[in-house]
């Protein structure tokens, strides 16, 4: 949240900016997700920003307030919301720092497990022998090793709770990761995790020397469907269709939310005629089912998407499988929509490593 918001919601105006931004948010049919809010508080808060300029403008123009437009906004006008990337980094750092403390812990406590066991063997093996005096020492010895150990007790259960500490804060961590990885919306992948995947599944291609396939899916006439039911019931049905796409799309293969209304899929080690087959079945599947707005029982009638697929040649740099699947994708709209269309092979020169 940028400062100037902060401090406006410590001032004793807050609550009145808060429920200014909300009453903003209904009246406007937006989600009161955190982003949105840090937005809207603005909005509310500093009319005469460029921010707010920007948003006077989309609703002048009648532009629903959908998801991606809220990043963009928070992207460009609230940059401290950036900052993801960022923390992202720092919490690798730190789990990779917090796995190795844990196993330096884990080791110590072995070492002075061993170191105990051993001096009682010792202990023993005297034990059974006549020399007096060397077992009294022994004894002594052994005395004054409890006292060791009992304090290495003491520091190992306080390494231990440190240890729960730090296992805590990395399951913390884990769940921020997966977070920002997670489209909101959808709970699909979210475009940067898509773009990460599919430049791995690319190297992990040409390492394995096996097919992969990228699809587009984007579902038809969605602006219209918003501009009928509104911006509400739209986000329900995208959440419907990323469900469908989600459940074909499960492990090894991977699905995202590419953009607004659009969506990938990553086939790793499959051929073409697989992801085209698969791709039929999320268009059949989708445009079986007719829609209904659960609170009325009305009926919003069926979604139909169209997809492109395109298989990368071997070396194909992911930019250009992305372009061809796109490509494709525009073929499918072009040719009348609901259907899914493969790619043409790429040109040699853009294959070229
Ligand atoms: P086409 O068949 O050519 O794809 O037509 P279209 O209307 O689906 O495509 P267009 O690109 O013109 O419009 C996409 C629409 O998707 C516009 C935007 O309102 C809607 N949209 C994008 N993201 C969201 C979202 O998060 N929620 C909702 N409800 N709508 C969204
Ligand atoms: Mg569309
Ligand atoms: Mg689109």
């Amino acid at each position: 949240m940028s400062a100037d918001i902060e401090t406006s919601l410590r001032s004793p105006k807050a609550y009145e900016l808060a429920r200014a931004a909300i009453e903003a948010m209904e009246h406007h049919q937006v989600w009161p997700t955190v982003l949105n809010f840090q937005i809207w508080v603005h909005y509310v808060g500093h009319k005469q920003s460029p921010l707010a300029a920007e948003i006077d403008r989309l609703i002048a123009a009648g532009e629903p307030f959908t998801e991606s437009i809220g990043e963009a906004l928070a992207a460009q006008f609230l940059p401290d919301t950036r900052r993801n990337g960022d923390i992202l980094d720092a919490g690798d750092a730190l789990s990779r720092e917090l796995s190795t403390v844990s196993s330096a812990i884990e080791s110590a406590q072995k070492t002075a497990e061993i170191y105990g066991q051993q001096l009682e063997t010792a202990s023993n093996t005297f034990d059974n022998g006549d020399a007096a005096k060397v077992k009294a020492m022994v004894d002594t010895l052994t005395t004054a090793t409890r006292i060791v150990q009992k304090e290495n007790q003491s520091l190992e259960t306080q390494l231990m709770e440190t240890n729960f500490e730090l296992i805590r804060l990395r399951e913390s961590l884990e769940q921020v990761r997966r977070d920002a990885m997670t489209d909101g919306l959808t709970n699909l992948a979210n475009r940067k995790s898509f773009d990460e995947a599919l430049d791995a599944a690319c190297a992990e291609a040409d390492k394995a020397g096996e097919p992969l396939c990228l699809g587009i899916i984007d579902i038809d006439h969605f602006k219209g469907f918003n501009d009928t039911w509104g911006h509400q019931i739209g986000d329900q049905v995208l959440r419907y269709v990323a469900s469908v796409i989600g459940k074909a799309g499960a492990a090894p293969r991977m699905a995202a939310r590419y953009g607004g209304e659009e969506f990938a899929v990553i086939f790793p080690a499959e051929s073409v005629e697989v992801a085209t087959t698969i791709l039929e079945e999320i268009r059949e599947e989708v445009s079986s089912r007719s829609l209904k707005r659960r609170s009325t029982n009305e009926d919003l009638g069926a979604m139909t998407v169209s997809s492109g697929v395109a298989e990368r040649a071997p070396g194909e740099p992911a930019a250009n499988l992305v372009e061809r699947a796109d490509a494709a994708l525009y073929a499918s709209k072009h040719a009348g929509r609901n259907r899914t269309t493969a790619a043409e092979a790429p040109l040699a020169e853009a294959v070229a490593a």
